[in-house]
């Protein structure tokens, strides 16, 4: 069954933790410094959790 990756983007700071940790899944946007979802099933399912459960504002939500 595909995930889903959800980012609220109105509360990422741009730290970019995510992508360093799971760069199959998210992305960055440089232009407004927030991060998104390139693929919610391009990481494995520990990637992504990890990458959520590193994330210093708590804004990815995998369902
Ligand atoms: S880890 Fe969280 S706060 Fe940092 S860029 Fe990713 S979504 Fe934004």
């Amino acid at each position: 069954m595909s995930k889903q990756v959800i980012i609220d983007t109105d509360e990422c700071i741009g730290c970019q933790s995510c992508v360093e940790i799971c760069p199959d899944v998210f992305g960055f946007n440089d232009d407004d410094n927030k991060a998104f979802v390139i693929n919610p099933d391009g990481g494995s399912i520990e990637c992504a959790d990890e990458a959520a459960a590193s994330c210093p504002a708590e804004c990815i939500h995998i369902k």
